[in-house]
């Protein structure tokens, strides 16, 4: 029997993974012949890789360690929770302490009457079950044609079918027979990339009167519910103006649909608040929650609900759940979690101090030749590169290869930041510290320098006309 350590040498692990591991949104080929990064530990906000390198992880894994690496109060509840129940289900008539301590901690975390909590392994997840759960609760109410539901281009809920569905990739639609019936996408609030000369709260509003003019299209009693992440994610960290949100939640009112807030990402102390709808005053009907509850120190998600829409839920039998939900592990390593992010006042501190702290540092790489503009809520912000400043032009060069090579030298400065086409992302832990912070924009500064050095040599310095 091969025994495989982290005291292997780097290139035979990468040729174990290039034999044996398919990598998800990856090009297996290309990245079989470079060969994997293989991370070995980490430690607050910073990864260490099988040759040594000291990595700061500006995107807490992908959005999710939002109490940073190596917690051991994590790992002896998820130690003392195995010993303990390691595994009972929560379908027939039974439950555990740690599904029920949990619900109750997240009804009461929660803003408005989100009190009721259904529990899946990640955020697609529960997504499948927010799809299935309006499309039941508009049945059991009389309305079985009430089913559509209305979410955005360049959203992302997720990578399941259901879930994959309801975002807006076009990439992912074109793998795999996605979209399911019945989804309908509407612009997103991207004023930087499609609002031209509009002043930006007035593309907001007309953003969001687009799910009006969806709806009135449709037909009211069609549509069953809006899905939207407060601020978009995996789309390149999209702020939207002001405006929108309001307006959003005033057409979801009128028209009597469900609002669905995807908080996997602007949950748990991201936007500076606990929840991003306290950030931007949204009132939804359910919210869907994973990476930050756990940290993704395990893998729980799911869907919180209010208490209208739980009680028709509840006079009902739904003929759903997944063998993992509400696993006892996982709520009680998600417990531990929020306790910390309370007891510890990370959260407190994210809104007060690091944030602010974070966007000042962040918009002085305003001033960069190659970035056409930055945006930052919380602890996660974006900037948009561009080869011309003043018009935010876009690169004639294919979408993306500015921003992948400028991945590719924050990746060699020791620095993880993500590239969305042509925009750079970030999302720290929520325990970065000042000096950290520094860290951070230091290296970002010098691999924007040397990104523009390369476009600039390889003649990619181009506007699309
Ligand atoms: C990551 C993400 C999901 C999917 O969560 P998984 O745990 O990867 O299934 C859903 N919605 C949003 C907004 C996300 O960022």
């Amino acid at each position: 029997m091969t025994v495989i350590s982290n005291h292997m040498p780097t290139a035979e692990l990468q040729a174990l993974d290039a034999a044996h591991h398919l990598h998800p949104f990856t090009n297996g080929g290309e990245l079989n012949t470079k060969g994997a990064r293989i991370i070995t530990r980490a430690k607050g906000v910073t990864l260490t890789d099988s040759e040594g390198n000291e990595i700061l992880d500006g995107m807490a894994g992908l959005w999710c360690v939002n109490v940073g690496y190596g917690r051991k109060e994590m790992a002896e509840v998820a130690a003392r929770q195995m010993l303990e129940l390691p595994y009972y289900n929560t379908f027939f008539q039974t439950s555990h302490v740690p599904a029920i301590a949990l619900s109750e901690r997240l009804a009461k975390l929660s803003p408005h009457d989100l009190n009721h909590v259904f529990y899946a392994g990640s955020g697609s997840e529960a997504n499948d079950t927010n799809i299935r759960m309006v499309r039941t609760y508009w049945a059991e109410k009389g309305h079985p044609e009430k089913k559509t539901i209305i979410a955005r281009k360049n959203g992302y809920h997720g990578s399941t079918v259901g879930s994959g569905s309801l975002g807006g990739m076009t990439g992912m639609h074109a793998q795999g027979g996605m979209p399911i019936p019945d989804i309908h996408h509407i612009d997103q609030p991207n004023w930087y990339a499609e609002g031209g000369d509009t002043d930006p709260n007035e593309f907001g509003l007309q953003r969001a009167r687009a799910l009006e003019e969806a709806i009135l299209e449709l037909g009211e009693d069609k549509v069953a519910a809006f899905i939207g992440e407060p601020i978009q994610g995996a789309g390149g960290v999209i702020i939207p103006p002001e405006t929108y949100w309001p307006e959003i939640q005033r057409i979801c009112e009128q028209y009597n649909i469900l609002l669905i807030a995807d908080e996997v990402i602007t949950g748990f102390g991201r936007t500076g608040n606990w929840f991003g709808c306290e950030t931007f005053d949204i009132k939804p009907h359910i919210m869907t929650i994973a990476k930050g509850l756990s940290s993704g120190y395990a893998p729980i998600g799911g869907s919180l609900v209010c208490d209208e829409v739980a009680e028709v839920m509840n006079s009902c039998e739904f003929n759903h759940g997944y063998t993992y939900s509400g696993h006892p592990v996982a709520c009680a390593v998600a417990l531990e979690n929020l306790r910390l992010l309370d007891e510890e006042g990370i959260v407190e501190k994210v809104g007060k101090e690091t944030a602010p702290y974070l966007k000042k540092k962040w918009e002085s790489l305003n001033e960069h030749p190659l970035v056409g503009e930055t945006q930052l809520c919380g602890l996660m912000g974006s900037m948009a590169l561009t080869p011309h400043k003043d018009s935010r032009a876009a690169f004639a060069a294919e979408a993306g290869t500015a921003g992948l090579i400028c991945r590719e030298h924050c990746f060699a400065n020791n620095l993880v930041m993500r590239h969305v086409g042509d925009r750079m992302v970030i999302s720290p832990p929520l325990v970065i510290t000042n000096a950290e912070i520094d860290t951070l924009v230091e290296r970002a500064w010098k691999a924007l320098d040397q990104a523009h050095a390369q476009l600039k040599d390889e003649g990619l310095l181009k506007a699309a006309s």
